[in-house]
């Protein structure tokens, strides 16, 4: 049987993607991935910023309340991984991890982002041993320890933010002397007492035999090399689009997000549509991001129209 819509990734773009196209009658089948069902905000806490929520509401409870309204559409959803796709030609081909195949005549994409690495040597090998890009689900394991959080977003300071709820004394590594967070956000990190912040750093080496122990930073404005003790990393500066699957087959700009043409959700392929971290660079908000899933259900429901 082919279908009329095939929507791969979770997350807001995806789930609302899934609830427009749902409501449409389109009958989309959507591939939540996985490990990484439901996207970043599973791994957030408090998400006080999405529109509705007066007293803000946990990103994991956010996201599963909008997989439930796609599924209560009629959404079918399917917790595997996308492992191979062919998006050329009017009917496209999706294989998951489990060798099922599903044909579509319209794709849309919403596979967000991953964590980005600092790219050390160490930090995969001590991943899971000190190295984490996940506070929500690590933070447990560094009570009363002094740990290091490296970045400048928002993402930086809500993890060190939120690490000061175990941890004894967390240290905010920053490359500049400025952050890049929100100012609401970086305030609460700034006064919090167990936040000290490292300006003007990089951490050039990851200390440690078989768990961490310390790292190795360069001051970015002198060049002086130091040491410091710590047993744990988190890293959390930034994102990087999950286009891997797509190289070779449809347009990426030079970071490997994927074009989109202007406003809309359109991809060079015909009947291929991209939303949410896939395509933004700028915004990379949830609430866009949702908007962007709304934005593709709509332009995949006039292709298929026509
Ligand atoms: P981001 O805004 O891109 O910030 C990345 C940070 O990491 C920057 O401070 C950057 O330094 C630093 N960095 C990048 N590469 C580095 C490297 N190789 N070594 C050391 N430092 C490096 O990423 P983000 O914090 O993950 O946020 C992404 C988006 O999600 C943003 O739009 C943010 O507003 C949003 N977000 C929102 C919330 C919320 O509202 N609750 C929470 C998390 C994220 P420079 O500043 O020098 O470039």
């Amino acid at each position: 049987m082919i279908r009329d819509l095939v929507i791969v990734g979770s997350g807001p773009a995806g789930y609302t993607a899934a609830i427009y196209a749902s409501r449409a009658q389109l009958n989309p089948v959507q591939y939540e991935g996985s490990v990484t069902a439901g996207g970043a905000l599973m791994t957030t806490t408090e998400v006080e910023n999405f529109p509705g929520f007066v007293d803000g509401v946990m990103g994991p409870v956010l996201m599963e309340d909008m997989r439930k309204q796609a599924a209560r559409f009629g959404t079918e959803l399917i917790t595997d991984d996308v492992v191979e796709m062919d998006l050329k030609g009017d009917i496209k081909t999706i294989k998951d991890g489990s060798g099922n195949v599903v044909q579509a005549r319209a794709v849309i994409l919403a596979t967000g982002s991953a964590y980005k690495h600092i790219g050390l040597a160490n930090e995969d090998r001590l991943s899971g041993r000190g190295v984490s890009w996940c506070a929500t689900c690590d933070g447990f394991f560094f009570r009363d320890q002094t740990i290091a959080v490296v970045g400048g977003g928002d993402s930086a300071v809500e993890e060190a933010t939120f690490l000061t709820k175990f941890a004894s004394k967390v240290v905010l590594i920053h490359r500049r002397d400025s952050l890049r967070a929100s100012k609401i956000m970086a305030e609460r990190a700034l006064s919090n007492p167990k936040i000290e912040m490292l300006w003007n750093t990089e951490v050039v080496d990851i200390l440690g035999e078989d768990k961490v122990s310390g790292l190795a930073l360069k001051n970015t404005v002198t060049g002086e090399l130091s040491e410091r003790d710590f047993t744990g990393l988190f890293v959390a500066i930034g994102h990087i689009p999950r286009s891997e699957l797509l190289v070779g087959q449809i347009d990426l700009d030079d970071e490997g997000y994927v074009k989109v043409e202007g406003r809309s959700t359109r991809t060079n392929l015909p009947g291929v549509f991209a939303c949410g971290d896939l395509v933004d660079h700028t915004y990379r908000q949830a609430i866009t991001a949702a908007g962007s899933g709304c934005q593709a259900a709509l332009d995949a429901e006039k292709f298929l129209a026509h």
